[in-house]
């Protein structure tokens, strides 16, 4: 092995959203090791389980896909062939599908994982030349409902505050997430907080004791899907301790009688029945929240992943809006993002109800700046299929092709057997992946080898709008190639003209000038000046070098009148409801050091350490009403499949509900250890986001037949 010069990177993991500071180290061996940036400003040198082994990501190539594979028919294998081949087939098909169908009858479906500069190509590919907004992300499954909040709230999608903010506060809510084990970094912060101020209150809300419990003054363990009612009642009790801000209600907010009056129509005590908490707790919340100089509330996919997602975002901002904890140091409404880049995703548009920069797909004044800029006549008006919905027209024919990028969604979609269904009826698949371990390999007609962390340069940004540059260290193994190189020779191959980008630099630069004007303004950002300082928060407007800390200072919010909205509806129940047969509620959620499918941190022998195989929280009257005893192998059966995995049984859940992880599924049918074998099609109307908290299941102890 040649030797070469031990050198040194700064990039970032590429987990979760926390967006925490890496610094690489090559060994003259070429060998790569991690450790945190001390100088980062959101870790300042801290890394959690999987950061700090991502390292042994890297060095493992074992599963790399390393070059194009094609299928020349259904029944034929996977054979090996060119870039070149493997691209002309793929345009052929989409520009045959397309004459023949039209535009909508073929999608993209990508990654929070994907850098900005590939979502930002993969948009322009797919709305801008090929005319369909047909381009969706696995994202849609973690925060699209947090979207949808900010536009109705604050007129944008704009998360308000920096972790810096987390300093700054005196009461937390941790709304429907598990950051001590989800967001290790940030809550590693909050948890440092509360020590140096032991006066510092956080509240829990989530329907099990999870780690995050341990730091909680007071944790509120309410029945599935009660979210919305526990709000409105803290609302109500904020309201009746007078400890609202009413100048801020006046002067910079709408509907707040509107509100009070809803708050009002139910009593704490039929609130407090529903949610299964006391009238105590709930007041006790109310005056913690009531009594803190900041207030932060910060959620994740227990709200988000809903039918309701968006009513509970709404009655959860509007408990920082009636306070008036907003646009001031160490407050706001607070929403953490799963994926490495699910913002940068947001940012340029990544969805198909989106459009970029913070544009609005049903604006035609908005679709016609971007189609300019493009230099395309027009850009499609209706909003594209979303996540469920492109597999739903896989399955029922209207859409024939799907381009699936940096995403396991055998794994990770609700209702795994549509998922199946929908590859097995689609006309063209293609799955461009770095892993062997992609379950939809086997139903793919074109297989294309990507670039991995590190193999590649290009942004992200994390949870609180911070933009990093992340270089690329060592090379892609195989013919693997960058995702942003595979679009753009996907779409020189269509013979489109707007794709001949000589960098990703180029790319990032042609992004930032589609911003200029708008909120997220990050026109005066070059690569060169991240390199210089690290990383910025938008909008960079070139005044601050590192860009804007703290939206809304000013309380002029992005609502066509500047005033925030509050806004609340009441919850009503669209859950899947338990009956005799599927009587337990099944709400599925993460582990400490298993990220997403595990295709990556299922290689790392010391996190599979942690727990070791897929399990069963279930309460000890459950399990003894079932002759279940610890460690027994159980099987979970619901509307739609069922699985089978060993019982764990704990009074952390309550009596019937039942917990399952969602990282484990390999490939293939009857794969007994998927959790979304039994999650259903249940979404949210606003957000199309979809449920992954609440499905009906019964279990039984499992016998062998
Ligand atoms: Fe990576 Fe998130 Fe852990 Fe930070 S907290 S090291 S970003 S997984």
């Amino acid at each position: 092995m040649s030797t070469v010069k031990p050198e040194s990177f700064k990039s970032t993991c590429s987990y979760c959203g926390v967006g925490c500071g890496i610094i690489v180290h090559k060994d003259k061996k070429g060998q790569v090791s991690v450790e945190g940036d001390p100088e980062h400003p959101v870790n300042k040198g801290m890394l959690c389980s999987k950061g700090m082994n991502l390292h042994y990501v890297v060095r493992d190539q074992s599963d790399r896909l390393t070059h194009p594979q094609m299928r020349w028919g259904k029944s034929h294998p996977l054979e090996r062939v060119d870039w070149d081949t493997a691209m002309q087939r793929a345009a052929a098909v989409f520009q045959s599908i397309i004459k023949k169908h039209g535009p909508d009858a073929v999608a993209f479906y990508v990654s929070g994982q994907c850098l900005t500069e590939e979502y930002y190509l993969v948009n322009k590919l797919s709305k801008g030349y090929l005319q369909t907004n047909n381009i969706d992300t696995n994202s849609r499954l973690c925060m699209s409902s947090a979207v949808m909040g900010y536009i109705k709230t604050l007129g944008e999608d704009s998360v308000p505050i920096a972790y810096d903010d987390i300093e700054l506060a005196d009461c937390f809510m941790v709304a429907g997430a598990n950051p001590a084990w989800c967001h290790p970094i940030l809550w590693r912060r909050v948890e440092k907080h509360k020590e140096e101020n032991p006066n510092t209150k956080i509240i829990v809300v989530d329907p099990r004791v999870t780690q995050s419990c341990s730091l909680a003054d007071l944790h509120l363990q309410i029945n599935p899907g009660t979210d919305e009612a526990l709000y409105l009642a803290i609302g109500r009790g904020l309201i009746e301790q007078g400890d609202i801000d009413v100048d801020f209600i006046k002067n910079h907010s709408d509907g707040f009688e509107a509100y009070r009056d809803l708050v009002m129509e139910t009593s704490l005590e039929e609130s407090a029945a529903i949610c299964g908490v006391s009238t105590t707790d709930i007041l006790l919340a109310a005056s913690y929240i009531g009594d803190a100089k900041g207030f932060i509330t910060m959620w994740a996919m227990g709200l988000n992943q809903s039918t309701e997602g968006v009513n509970k975002n709404l009655a959860l901002i509007d408990l920082n809006l009636i306070t008036g904890q907003i646009g001031k140091p160490g407050a706001g409404p607070f929403s953490l993002t799963g994926q490495p880049n699910a913002m940068g995703g947001r940012e340029v548009g990544g969805m198909a109800t989106l459009l970029a920069s913070h544009r609005s797909l049903n604006n035609p004044e908005h679709r016609q700046e971007v189609a300019d800029f493009w230099g395309v006549d027009k850009l499609p008006e209706q909003a594209g299929k979303t996540a469920t919905q492109i597999f739903e027209g896989l399955e029922e024919g209207s859409i024939k092709a799907v381009w699936i990028i940096c995403t396991n969604p055998l794994v990770s979609m609700p209702d795994a057997r549509r998922v199946e269904n929908a590859l097995k009826k689609a006309k063209f698949v293609v799955v461009q992946d770095i892993s062997t371990k992609a379950a939809a390999i086997p139903y793919a007609d074109l297989v294309l080898p990507a670039a991995g962390w590190g193999e590649k340069e290009g942004t992200m940004t994390n949870s609180e709008r911070r933009i990093s540059y992340l270089p690329k260290f060592t090379p892609a193994p195989g013919e693997a190639l960058p995702d942003a190189e595979i679009l753009i020779r996907f779409a020189k191959k269509m013979g489109f003209g707007g794709f001949d980008h000589a960098s990703m630099a180029e790319v990032y630069q042609e992004y930032c000038q589609l911003t200029k004007g708008t909120n997220i303004d990050i026109s005066a950002l070059t690569y060169a000046h991240l390199k210089q300082v690290g990383t910025v928060q938008w909008p960079f407007t070139g005044l601050n070098p590192e860009g804007t800390p703290r939206l809304f200072t000013d309380h002029k919010f992005h609502t066509p009148n500047g005033r925030a909205q509050i806004l609340a509806s009441g919850p009503k129940n669209k859950t899947e409801l338990t009956d005799t047969d599927f009587p337990l509620i099944l709400t599925t959620g993460r582990i400490r050091d298993q990220w997403h499918t595990m295709t990556r941190t299922g290689k790392v022998s010391k996190l599979n350490k942690h727990i070791a195989s897929p399990f069963l929280e279930i309460h000890p009257e459950d399990a003894q009403r079932r002759n279940i005893k610890e460690g027994d192998t159980v099987l979970i059966t619901g509307k739609r499949g069922e699985v089978r995995v060993h019982a764990q049984i704990t009074t952390n859940i309550n009596a019937g509900v039942v917990f399952l992880p969602m990282h484990w599924g390999k490939i293939l049918q009857n794969d007994l250890s998927r959790a979304n074998n039994l999650t259903g099609n249940g979404i949210d109307p606003v957000s199309k986001q979809p449920d992954f908290k609440f499905s009906a299941v019964q279990v039984e102890k499992y016998r062998k037949p």
